[in-house]
């Protein structure tokens, strides 16, 4: 090849450029009349494009670093390099970064000329710059660093980057080939790759990187990063812990994971196999540790690792070739970074992606479906719908299959505030970074939370039991009811559900087969059908009263779901209720307000659904929306109840309370306040309501349209003048809606009734999009 690629010359200079070449005692005499330092003696250090010298004194002692520049590089670019030093030490001092001297005479001074000296000599300037001799090993192997200090390289490469955020040069806008941002330019070095397997891989990387990355670059976060934080770059103690950054020369504005590039590249260097991919989680994870990657980032590093591998060989080719770098050391170099890109190539971008920790893809659906069964069982619930949906991400009320199909999310209750919401999302996310632990030590957050819940509910509700799930709740709750009134029995809805628990599972009817619903110490009554005008008064609850007492039982608790989200949505008269609480009350039960479903602003009328009855539980139980999809829940309860259970044991619950789920609570009572979020769910609810009534005046099919807030029932029935549940006709219904890109599901004993129930995120807007798949929906099936 050419002796002078002038394309070369214009991407850097100083890369194409000799490195300066001084004899030992040049540099002693230079580094006297300069820095005043009174050297004895110099060893060459040798560097790719400078050169550097150690200076020791009479007894052989080390005394000073001293670097001599390139002749082609500026003093602008120098200056930005003892800019970004003070910058970034400025931020985090304890980096342990070597900072130039300042030249003699200048001692005080931070102004970065004064850390420089200009020496002419052969007809060529160099910049000469001095450094105290930093602690620590130069040049290791990366083979050498064991796992803690892989992480805590990419912990450093993190802080060092972190420090550097908020600096910038006009010398950072810089071309460099090494750069991964600027890969393209390595390609007319192609040819000097001798190998010819080695020149199509690394021709094959760098139009992968054109076509698949390189657009992907505008979008990347971008700041000046050291870009070079590699082995030969620090100085490392005998844990291989740095300590001494030493060679800024490769800063520049660029992606900020551009750093880890050249990092993994560096630390990875040596070994084999998958083992580079264990290397490369471990300095991820020591990234992650100061500045956590989302999950697109994850997924480019790899690419941007393998361009930089790519991007290596075609420098060193190009410069043993062009006899600025021994042939024989170059080789070495080229054939240990192949082996790594080439490994990484035969891997396959997505598997070199999930290997980094982007989120695996997990295979084909039909196979997936039989890894379910296989793995989970047959007592798992079935998928929803024939053809299920294979969920990929969701935000506010709208889910997104991996097809990329829309779905109006007109079913779950969980993302009250709305799925992803970025408060709840960034609260657990910071507080999973900063600590999660148990309440057996002190820390405010379950407690502040513990007083949020108490101040919503009325007085004498005044303690707090944080659990996981609603189940939990409701076990916790049971029992200290049978512990406070001594009674063993308890009253439920006809087809309640309340949890899965062994002791909770006599209440969920609905998910019991008639045979297990035999007399237990359970009994249920069938709530008012709102909708027929049945049991409008309270005498099929005083029958199953009766019942208990003729089996010797009294009832523990009596426990009612406020919105009856099972038994088929129905808006209680309050009259009947507080009767229902008297008479509990009047046989010694308690009442626990099940406020899983009915909670956190569902009915729009008020926090919590009881509130609707004019009653005072005894418990308040919650759950599901209480975390927007984090596993969180509570019993709230009076002091003297708490005081039973206290007297005979002591309740701990290892995840109850931790910070990161309280985290999730405390986020979603903010939004509920800051987003009206109560106030908006009526809205939302009475135009839901009525466009579907609307919509459906003449379809026989629609025997009612009923519901609080955004926990609403579509009933559909054979014709009206039977009102005869129709459980055919609610499942084509609620397929017909996911064909049309809406979800909702179906409750009641007769398994006839649509329930919308959204996350409250869902406001008029959506119901136009509701109501037209459901008109839809309809008149498709009436042929
Ligand atoms: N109570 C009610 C009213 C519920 O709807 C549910 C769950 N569907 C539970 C309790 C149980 O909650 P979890 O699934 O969190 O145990």
């Amino acid at each position: 090849m050419g002796k002078e690629p002038s394309s070369l010359r214009v991407i850097d200079a100083v890369l194409a450029a000799p490195p300066p070449r001084w004899a030992t005692e040049q540099a002693v005499a230079v580094a006297a009349r300069t820095f005043s330092v009174g050297a004895h003696s110099a060893i060459d250090l040798g560097s790719e494009r400078d050169q550097t010298f150690m200076l020791l004194d009479g007894a052989g002692t080390r005394l000073t670093v001293m670097k001599v520049s390139n002749a082609a590089e500026s003093a602008d670019t120098l200056d930005m390099e003892m800019l970004g030093v003070q910058h970034a030490l400025g931020v985090d001092p304890a980096l342990t970064i070597a900072v130039p001297r300042t030249v003699a005479g200048a001692e005080h001074s931070v102004a970065p000329a004064d850390h420089r000296a200009e020496w002419k000599a052969d007809g060529s300037a160099h910049w000469v710059r001095m450094y105290d001799v930093l602690p620590g090993r130069a040049r290791a192997e990366a083979t050498s660093l064991d796992d803690r200090a892989l992480v805590e390289w990419g912990a450093t490469t993190a802080r060092l980057a972190r420090a550097l955020r908020g600096f910038i040069h006009a010398r950072a806008i810089r071309t460099m080939p090494w750069d991964v941002q600027h890969a393209a330019t390595s390609r007319p070095m192609l040819p000097a790759i001798r190998d010819p397997d080695a020149r199509r891989t690394v021709e094959r990387m760098l139009d992968h990187y054109d076509r698949h990355i390189a657009p992907s670059w505008s979008a990347m976060r971008a700041q000046v990063v050291h870009g070079d934080l590699t082995i030969d770059n620090a100085l490392i103690d005998d844990d291989g812990l740095i300590t001494g950054i030493i060679d800024f020369g490769d800063m520049s504005h660029t992606a900020m994971l551009v750093d880890l590039a050249s990092v993994l590249e560096s630390m990875a260097t040596g070994r084999q196999g998958d083992e580079i991919f264990r290397v490369a989680r471990l300095v991820l994870d020591g990234y992650q540790r100061v500045t956590p990657l989302d999950s697109d980032e994850l997924a480019l590093v790899g690419h941007l690792w393998a361009t930089r591998l790519a991007v290596g060989v075609a420098i060193a080719s190009w410069r043993s070739a062009e006899g600025l770098e021994a042939a024989e050391f170059a080789e070495r170099g080229i054939e240990t970074t192949m082996s790594n890109l080439d490994h990484i190539m035969s891997a396959g971008w997505q598997r070199v992606e999930e290997e980094l920790g982007a989120p695996a893809s997990y295979g084909d659906s039909a196979a997936l479906v039989e890894r379910r069964q296989h793995a989970l069982g047959p007592a798992m619930e079935t998928l929803s719908y024939a053809e299920p949906i294979r969920m990929a991400s969701a935000s506010g009320a709208w889910m997104i299959d991996t097809e990329g199909r829309r779905y109006l999310d007109a079913y779950n209750n969980v993302p009250c505030v709305g799925h992803a919401h970025p408060r709840v999302v960034s609260a657990t996310s910071r507080q999973s970074r900063v600590l999660n632990t148990n309440m057996r030590y002190l820390h405010g957050s379950a407690i502040a939370l513990a007083e949020r819940l108490v101040a919503t509910c009325p007085p004498g509700l005044d303690t707090v039991f944080f659990v996981n799930s609603g189940s939990e709740a409701n076990d916790l709750a049971w029992r200290l009811a049978k512990l406070a009134t001594g009674n063993d029995g308890g009253l439920c809805t006809h087809f309640a559900y309340h949890g899965i628990s062994d002791a909770i599972a006599p209440f969920s009817p609905e998910t019991l087969p008639a045979e297990a619903l035999a007399p237990s110490l359970i009994e249920r009554w069938r709530p008012t059908d709102t909708y027929r005008r049945l049991h409008t008064d309270t005498s099929e609850f005083a029958a199953a009263l009766a019942r208990l007492a003729r089996r010797g039982l009294a009832p523990a608790v009596t426990i009612l779901d406020g919105v009856l989200q099972s038994d088929g949505v129905y808006d209680l008269d309050p009259a009947y209720v507080q009767a229902l609480v008297r008479m509990t009350h009047d046989v010694g039960g308690l009442w626990i307000a099940d406020e899983v479903q009915g909670g956190h602003g569902r009915t729009g009328e008020a926090m919590w659904s009881f509130e609707r009855f004019g009653i005072e539980p005894d418990f308040v139980t919650l759950g599901k929306p209480m975390g927007n999809g984090h596993p969180v829940a509570a019993v709230i309860t009076r002091r003297e109840l708490a005081q039973r259970f206290a007297d005979q044991t002591v309740f701990f619950s290892t995840f109850g309370g931790n910070q990161v789920s309280v985290a999730a609570a405390h986020a979603v009572l903010d939004v509920l306040r800051d987003e009206r979020v109560l106030p908006r769910v009526q809205v939302a609810g009475n135009a839901l309501r009525q466009a579907v009534r609307e919509a459906t005046a003449d379809d026989d099919r629609v025997g009612d349209v009923r519901g609080m807030g955004l926990a609403n029932a579509i009933e559909l029935v054979t014709d009206r003048a039977s009102a005869a549940p129709d459980a055919a006709m609610a499942a084509a219904v609620k397929d017909g809606l996911r064909q049309r890109g809406v979800l909702v599901g179906s409750t009641g004993p007769d398994r006839n009734i649509l329930k919308v129930r959204p996350p409250l995120v869902f406001t008029e807007r959506e119901v136009p999009v509701f109501v037209a798949a459901l008109r839809a929906t309809l008149h498709s099936l009436k042929f």
